[in-house]
């Protein structure tokens, strides 16, 4: 790393100290420049080789050509992508090291997808106050958060909207939504009673619900008749039954008429029955790509199928994504979901300096789907370094 500071330490060696009135005239511009790389900003249609100053935590300027002089760091970014800081929706926050363990991956904010209903909620917002990047939570309908093996919503007197209520109020600043598992195995023929109880404790904090869908008893129809604008739908392409599409394998159009009507749908990848490659293939090719992608991140998953954000976003370029629109569902479009994120994801002067610098490796490379099911892919992202509120740390590789 060459600083300016160590600039200025040698010239003051050389015998300089005496100007000492004239550092503060010389005093950096900028605390760091990126440069070199190419800057993909999905929000401002900004695909191009740049250079990206930081001062004062904020992003201060986004042009060719920033004159390193006036910094005090420089990162060179040459042959990498600069992107924005990414924003993954849909994570698990159980353990105190995750945030920093997904900050290393380029993730700057993070969402809790309901680990922790209202009788333990504080144990996540607790992980998530003390986490070095933008972490916030989705409430478990269940007050008792996520149950194994029997799922939580068997006993629907768990889905108690009072409790519920009072976690969001104890912690608006937090709680950014609730979360709701419909599975089979989770809520059994309870899935539509605590989708309408999820509307109901967020209706006086106009909040959005996600609903973990695949494999429930209702069909997906159903469900989405009962959500809201702003509502999500993770682990979009979970496969049968009642899946995004009819018995011919067609979309179904009441999916389409959702997402018309404001409803996200988000990958939430995880590891157990949610995304397969064929059913990703199929909503692409039916035109359906996701509004966001998102790990389902957890401790199991960070050594299987998942590993980390920018593997599972590497995914959807094997599938044929455009790169662009790739960053876009990991950054851009996950900022537009959670207001909590609305200055994140981009890349625009004047905001926060959340940042991901990342290689786009090219070789050849395996991954899975829930099934196991290896395909070789011949690119993958890396986070190499990463920018969170102005302050460099290094990435994974
Ligand atoms: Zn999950």
């Amino acid at each position: 790393m060459q600083t300016r500071r160590a600039f200025l330490c040698r010239t003051a060696a050389a015998g300089v100290a005496a100007l000492s009135g004239v550092s503060r005239v010389l005093a950096a511009r900028y605390d760091l420049v990126i440069v070199g790389g190419r800057v993909i900003d999905p929000a401002s249609r900004l695909d191009r080789v740049m250079d990206v100053a930081i001062q004062g935590g904020r992003i201060a300027a986004v042009q060719p050509g920033i004159a390193v002089s006036d910094a005090d760091a420089i990162l060179d970014a040459t042959g990498r992508l600069v992107v924005p800081g990414l924003i993954d929706i849909h994570t698990h926050t159980r353990v105190k090291a995750m945030p920093s363990i997904c900050l290393s991956d380029g993730v700057t904010s993070l969402v809790d997808g309901g680990s922790q209903g209202a009788d333990r909620i504080e144990e996540i917002i607790e992980v998530a106050k003390s986490a070095p990047n933008r972490v916030r939570v989705l409430l478990n309908v269940a007050r008792t958060g996520i149950t194994r093996p029997e799922g939580e919503f068997m006993d629907i007197s768990r889905a108690h909207v009072t409790l519920a209520q009072q976690a969001i109020e104890r912690h608006r600043d937090m709680i950014i939504g609730v979360k709701a598992r419909l599975s089979r195995a989770v809520a059994g023929a309870n899935d539509l009673e605590v989708v309408r109880r999820a509307q109901a404790m967020v209706a006086p904090f106009n909040l959005p619900v996600m609903v973990h869908v695949g494999d429930t008893v209702s069909p997906l129809q159903d469900i989405l008749e009962l959500l809201k604008p702003g509502d999500i739908v993770t682990h979009v392409y979970a496969p049968p039954p009642h899946s995004i599409f009819d018995d011919k394998g067609q979309l179904l159009p009441e999916v389409t008429a959702a997402r018309r009507r404001g409803v996200w749908f988000d990958i939430g990848h995880g590891r157990i029955a949610h995304i397969t490659w064929s059913m990703a293939e199929r909503a692409l090719a039916q035109g359906f790509p996701p509004d966001t992608i998102s790990s389902d991140w957890s401790v199991a998953g960070s050594t299987d199928q998942v590993f980390n954000f920018p593997n599972v976003l590497s995914k959807f370029l094997l599938l044929g994504m455009p790169l662009e629109q790739v960053i876009a569902c990991g950054s851009a479009n996950a900022a537009h979901v959670f207001p909590a994120f609305s200055d994140r994801g981009t890349l625009r002067v004047g905001n926060p300096a959340d940042i991901a610098v990342l290689e786009l490796r090219d070789g050849s490379f395996e991954f899975v789907d829930n099934e196991n099911t290896v395909r070789t892919g011949r690119e993958k992202l890396v986070a190499s370094e990463v920018v969170v509120g102005g302050k460099w740390v290094s990435g994974r590789s």
